[in-house]
């Protein structure tokens, strides 16, 4: 009858009922209980599915949907083996459906606007379509067996987006995604703290030639072991944080958050948000036209905030007066990799400039 079972898949046995636990992740484990009434196997057994006590199990929905087929194969069995059955069903199921621990993150994908397609449940991947006006993004999702305690994989399939762009927003949505489902590296530092440690000492001890210099390099020890205990106290707590954040990190799910990072921070602000120097559109309309937008006009954004521009615009913008005035539209520091945009040193530039064009008006008086 339960020739098939490991004895440590057996959570409960009574001569009225068994208890099976199932699952290759925690977030892919399902307890079936199954009690026999006293005409079994003449009528269905009770069946009762449960998906243990983890944050981020089997999503309720799929639950039910298994006990329907569950209750279904039991009444359709009458008079023959139906443990067995059962089991088998619901190992299957743990096993193959390697889509279900994201049931909850396709569910809210799809509630965005966007399109879930390509699913292939056995094999754990799917496709999602992004489309605004004639711009499309297509992705490729890996999902990895012990999802969501494991990072998903994200590729760019297919997309008519500024390529810089399309793969920036890729590459941060998988390092959220990695932020999200992976505890951060621990960093052992204690060996640098020894060495700082030693280096003020041996400090100390060259100073002591004579009693003034023995006063002075006993003060200084003294100032140095103070600094030295107050530094280690600080990295201390800084490496106890660090441990308790590893120890206490609680895996969260992680597609859906990175499909939304593309979505509203890249697909719809760089297809529907005008450009907020010169209110235009930061593509045209017509993908077809995006080969003939000049290098300047095309799409650019500061690194620091997901505000998007035409690359003239913010140009111009960030290098007229006032020059520390942030992002127009959230006030965020502009930085990017082809502008200078130190204040500063934008200052200078436009004192020269300014200096400069009142050279060639006076000359022009010569004239
Ligand atoms: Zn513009
Ligand atoms: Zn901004």
């Amino acid at each position: 009858m339960v020739a098939t079972l490991d004895p440590s898949e057996i959570t409960l046995h009574t001569p009225n009922m068994l208890q099976v636990t199932l699952g290759p992740t925690p977030y892919r484990t399902l307890s079936l209980k199954l009690a026999f009434p006293p005409s079994y196997p003449h009528v269905p057994l009770a069946a009762e599915l449960k998906v243990p006590e983890v944050p981020l199990s089997i999503h309720p929905d799929l639950v039910q949907k298994l006990l329907a087929a569950i209750e279904n194969l039991c009444r359709g069995s009458l008079g023959r083996e139906q443990i067995q059955p059962c089991i088998d069903l619901v190992r299957s199921f743990v096993a193959q459906s390697r889509l279900a621990p994201c049931y909850e993150d396709i569910k809210s994908i799809i509630a965005l606007g966007l399109e879930v397609c390509a699913k292939k449940d056995k094999a754990g991947t799917f496709e999602v379509l992004m489309s605004s006006g004639e711009y499309e993004v297509r992705l490729h999702v890996n999902v990895p067996a012990n999802y969501p305690g494991e990072r998903p994989e994200l590729t760019l399939q297919q997309h008519n987006l500024p390529e810089r762009l399309a793969e920036g927003a890729v590459r941060y949505a998988q390092d959220l995604a990695v932020r999200l489902a992976e505890p951060p590296m621990l960093q052992d530092d204690d060996d640098d703290f020894n060495r700082d440690v030693t280096d003020s000492n041996n400090g100390g001890r060259k100073g002591k030639q004579n009693v003034a210099g023995a006063v002075q390099a006993h003060a200084s020890d003294k100032k140095a072991r103070s600094l030295a205990a107050s530094f280690h106290e600080t990295k201390e707590k800084a490496r106890q944080e660090r441990r308790a954040r590893v120890e206490n990190f609680v895996p969260r799910r992680s597609i859906f958050p990175a499909i939304e990072s593309i979505w509203a921070d890249l697909v719809l602000p760089i297809t529907t948000v005008p450009c907020p120097v010169c209110a235009k559109r930061i593509l045209p309309a017509k993908s077809s036209l995006m080969d003939k937008i000049p290098k300047d006009m095309r799409a650019e954004r500061s690194t620091l905030c997901p505000h998007l521009y035409h690359f003239h615009c913010l140009e111009t913008y960030v290098t007229n007066p006032p020059f520390d005035k942030g992002c127009k539209v959230c006030g965020e520091k502009i930085k990017h990799r082809k502008l200078v945009t130190e204040s500063k040193a934008l200052e200078a530039r436009w004192a020269a400039q300014k200096a400069r064009e009142r050279e060639i008006a006076d000359a022009a008086d010569l004239f």
